[in-house]
């Protein structure tokens, strides 16, 4: 390997991060470019307590294995009692913890779910049927094939939930690629052996403090252009005009923020049109501590789903020393409604039947409308008619990489998928380098 290779990373999320470190042990010289004043991007974590994405599960095996190889000490998901859901204003316990919500669901939801799994399992870019489900937003498909509105209102919210994004603005052929990537309905929202499996001790943005912690990364770096040389070198400049020089890039920024890098030549119309509709769903983390942990006394997990507003669903958050609720609040609606913290601490103690929940310890609070280098959460998702150009979020721009949960080819909009991405365009390079492409 060609030792003296120069590479800037743009964005030191998880993928940034990864590939950066992966890069940096195969002796290439590699500088992280960081716009943020921190690392970890959408993973950020505070005293211990994250707001920003948290979850891992050994159904996620890049960053399941990552986790391992880094020492870090993940906290199996608290799901010993009964479950909460309140739905149409009906509030109901369900025995067994959240896998049994499922089983709770009419049997014509069930056929629905089974349906949604077996085409994303068959799921074919190239066959007729599934890209004419990308001209159909995923609301208006649910309109369309279902009679019953208690069932068209309960996939409303498990879409809108599960994504953070308004299912009619998600085409169904997105949709359905959503749930390959994350092993279906019940992998993405139950507990055991699923997406919230665990969490990790100390937060997820620990995954990056760690990884980065011997890279030479360089924090208030916003990258606002990208020039390639006539040498074939490129320029990479940052807002404050500070240049660094590469022989390959590696762009680790949100898909929906890359066109706001002016690249030098411009990058093909097709990539720019498709990350021109990339859109960021959204959602406010709350993070509840309390001095005891009085809805485990109750018998009950903590987790709830809600069809009502606020709070859609909300889970046992404690940690090493404290017991805390962590509710998402969406915003999926146009203008969604603010709400206070009395707002949430009451609804808390609806869900619970409890009024311990309104004597919080400390509240944390993070809306991710407001970060500046994600504009939102969880993750973005292209808009509806765009499956033709989904290609462009792996493929490579001559030695400019793309990375990034939203070019994952497993688990996209999770850490897994940023992890994952960051492995594929690392494996690349050496296989570019290799045959002498770079
Ligand atoms: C509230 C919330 C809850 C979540 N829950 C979970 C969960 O439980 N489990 C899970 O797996 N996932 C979860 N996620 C999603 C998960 O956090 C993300 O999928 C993942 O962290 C994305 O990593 P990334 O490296 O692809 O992108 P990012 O983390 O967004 O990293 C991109 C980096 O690029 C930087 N950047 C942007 N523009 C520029 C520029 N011009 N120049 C330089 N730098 C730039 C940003 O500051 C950022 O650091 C959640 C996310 C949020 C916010």
């Amino acid at each position: 390997m060609n030792r003296n290779a120069k590479v800037i990373v743009i964005g030191a999320g998880a993928a940034g991060s990864y590939c950066g470190y992966l890069l940096d042990r195969e002796g290439f010289n590699v500088t992280i470019l960081e716009a943020h004043d921190r690392v970890g991007g959408r993973t950020y974590s505070v005293d211990n307590v994250d707001l920003g994405g948290s979850w891992v599960s050994t159904q996620q095996p890049n960053v399941y294995a990552l986790c391992k190889k880094l020492g870090l000490e993940l906290i199996p998901q608290y799901d010993s009692g009964s479950t909460v859901s309140v739905f149409n204003g009906v509030r109901s316990l369900i025995p067994g913890g959240l896998a049994t919500i499922m089983q709770d669901t009419n049997v014509k939801s069930l056929e629905v779910i089974e349906t949604f799994e077996k085409w994303s399992r068959d799921l074919n870019f190239e066959d007729k049927f599934f890209l004419e489900m990308d001209q159909i937003s995923a609301e208006k498909w649910l309109k369309q094939n279902i009679k019953d509105s208690d069932i068209i209102d309960y996939f409303l919210t498990l879409i809108g939930g599960i994504t953070t994004t308004h299912p009619d603005k998600l085409s169904m052929l997105f949709w359905l690629y959503f749930l390959r990537q994350g092993r279906g309905i019940r992998c993405l929202s139950e507990i055991k052996d699923a997406a919230q499996e665990f969490r990790i001790n100390g937060g997820a943005q620990t995954i990056s403090l760690k990884l980065t912690k011997d890279l030479d990364v360089k924090l208030n770096q916003c990258v606002v252009e990208v020039k390639n040389q006539e040498n074939g070198q490129y320029q990479v400049i940052t807002q404050d005009n500070n240049v660094y020089i590469a022989d390959l890039v590696v762009c680790a920024v949100p898909a929906n923020l890359i066109n706001n890098i002016k690249f030098n030549p411009g990058l093909e119309p097709g990539r720019t049109h498709l990350y021109n509709g990339m859109h960021m769903g959204c959602v406010t983390k709350v993070v509840v501590l309390y001095d005891r942990p009085f809805w485990r006394e109750a018998g009950l997990t903590g987790t709830c789903f809600s069809t009502q507003s606020p709070i859609s669903a909300c889970f046992d958050g404690s940690g090493d020393g404290y017991f805390a609720i962590i509710s998402f609040i969406p915003h999926i609606e146009d203008n969604p409604k603010e709400y206070t913290d009395e707002e949430i601490l009451l609804q808390l103690s609806q869900f619970f039947d409890n009024k311990q929940a309104l004597t919080p310890v400390k509240i944390y609070r993070k809306d991710w409308r407001g970060e500046k280098y994600a504009r939102g959460c969880y993750f973005s998702a292209p808009r509806i008619g765009d499956a033709g150009l989904y290609k462009y979020l792996t493929r490579p721009n001559k030695n400019i990489y793309f990375i990034g949960t939203e070019t994952a080819n497993e688990w996209y909009g999770y850490i897994d998928g940023a992890i994952e991405s960051a492995k594929r365009a690392f494996n690349q390079i050496k296989f570019d380098f290799s045959k002498g492409m770079v």
